[in-house]
């Protein structure tokens, strides 16, 4: 397929297609190799794009993700192509867009990186509860600078950078928002199939974070049974890329302690009625699933998941351990450091805080500090359960299991 760096808008002059000529515009979208960026959102949308596409006839064969982030996949790809940027997440993605740029296998065709102005959240009662970093949501286009500044690298590798605005917390919008941005790369996109394709997708991540959900209930109620500690992750969901968290939590789980992810914690209602009811006949909250009571600022939709994970941990007996991960130079997270310790902390729940992680892996630190965790935890785990639970509501759903 013809790949020039902008394709041209559409005529409003132009006669629909006819049918036959919709069809041969399908098949050329089937044969379409799309390239998309493993950053930032991406980490807890991908299942939506995966579902979108596929709806919109991609073969998932054919959608093709960066490696994770590594020393190697900057040296390589990034050089020149920096970002004035300080944040290190975004600085990275400079190495993600070279390296697919790169592909002579399996050549792609896009580069699909949509700028995300909002991500779906299980949160409820905040107003723009849902919005994402501002740097997130403007690296897409801060990145391609980089391309173009000499020459034009997607144009020299005959690929199309497309990169749709969207507000995935706000699904009504979604099907015009991804039709306007991708029906000059799409040949034959209508409205319509959008739309559908866009509940595919919801449908799809929804299934997946359900299924990640059922799992940490299944390890929480084997914690309860064998009355067993594990730990809680605080940190967003692209700290999971082990070039950006250091892959600091499967050294923790190699300790034997099972390690749950904030944005993955059951949502179960009869779980979050028995930790949080206290608290909503006190009127502290209006939901379970509020965070009004520790967080009034409400701008970032990963932000409030955290604080909702720390009052998580604070009421979850068998959580005795929370470990905080942030990235260097992050305002997001900067405001959030003292009150997510002091809620955690004031439960008698252990708290250790990895700030700061950039580029460096002091490979030495880490370990001294996951022994650390993990000494303490070996030590004074069970006690923290059994202080933990003799401060809870009888009756909790995870010993009926
Ligand atoms: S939330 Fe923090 S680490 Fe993430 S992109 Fe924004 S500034 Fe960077």
């Amino acid at each position: 397929m013809k790949a020039p760096s902008s394709a041209p808008k559409k005529s409003w002059f132009q006669p629909a297609p006819t049918e036959a000529e919709r069809a041969e515009q399908r098949q050329a979208r089937a044969k379409l190799r799309i390239g998309i960026p493993r950053v930032l959102n991406i980490w807890s949308t991908h299942q939506f794009w995966f579902g979108f596409l596929e709806a919109l006839g991609i073969d998932p064969r054919r959608i093709e993700f960066s490696s994770d982030t590594s020393d190697e996949q900057s040296r390589t790809y990034a050089k020149g192509r920096g970002t004035v940027d300080c944040c290190y997440p975004v600085k990275c993605i400079s190495g993600h867009y070279g390296e697919l740029l790169a592909r002579s296998k399996r050549k792609i065709d896009i580069l699909f990186s949509p700028m995300i102005h909002s991500v779906p959240s299980y949160l409820d009662g905040h107003v723009d509860a849902s919005l994402t970093c501002p740097r997130v949501m403007a690296a897409s286009e801060n990145i391609k600078a980089g391309f173009i500044k000499e020459r034009d690298a997607f144009a020299e590798a005959r690929v199309l950078h497309v990169t749709p605005f969207v507000s995935l917390a706000d699904p009504p919008v979604v099907p015009k928002q991804l039709y306007e941005g991708m029906q000059d790369a799409f040949p034959g996109l209508t409205l319509a199939e959008t739309t559908h394709a866009v509940e595919v997708g919801y449908r799809t991540l929804n299934a997946y974070n359900q299924r990640l959900r059922a799992k940490a209930r299944e390890i929480l109620e084997w914690c309860a049974r064998e009355q067993r500690p594990c730990i809680l992750v605080l940190a967003r969901p692209y700290h999971m890329d082990p070039g950006i968290g250091h892959e600091i939590e499967v050294d923790l789980q190699a300790h034997g302690y099972p390690v749950l992810w904030a944005q993955y914690l059951p949502t179960d209602p009869d779980l979050l009625h028995w930790m949080f009811d206290p608290d909503i006949a006190e009127g502290h909250i209006r939901s379970p699933l509020d965070i009004r009571d520790v967080w009034k600022s409400s701008y970032s939709g990963n932000t409030n998941e955290i604080m909702w994970g720390a009052k998580v941990a604070a009421r979850m007996p068998w959580i005795a351990a929370v470990v905080r991960l942030a990235s260097y130079e992050c305002g997001m997270d900067q405001p959030t450091y003292s009150p997510v310790q002091s809620i955690v902390e004031r439960s008698g729940t252990l708290f250790f805080s990895f700030q700061d992680l950039d580029s460096t892996k002091p490979a030495g630190s880490v370990k001294i500090r996951v022994e650390t965790v993990a000494h303490y935890l070996a030590k004074q785990g069970a006690d923290i359960i059994g202080k933990k639970l003799a401060a809870s509501q009888p009756d909790c759903p995870l010993l009926k299991a």
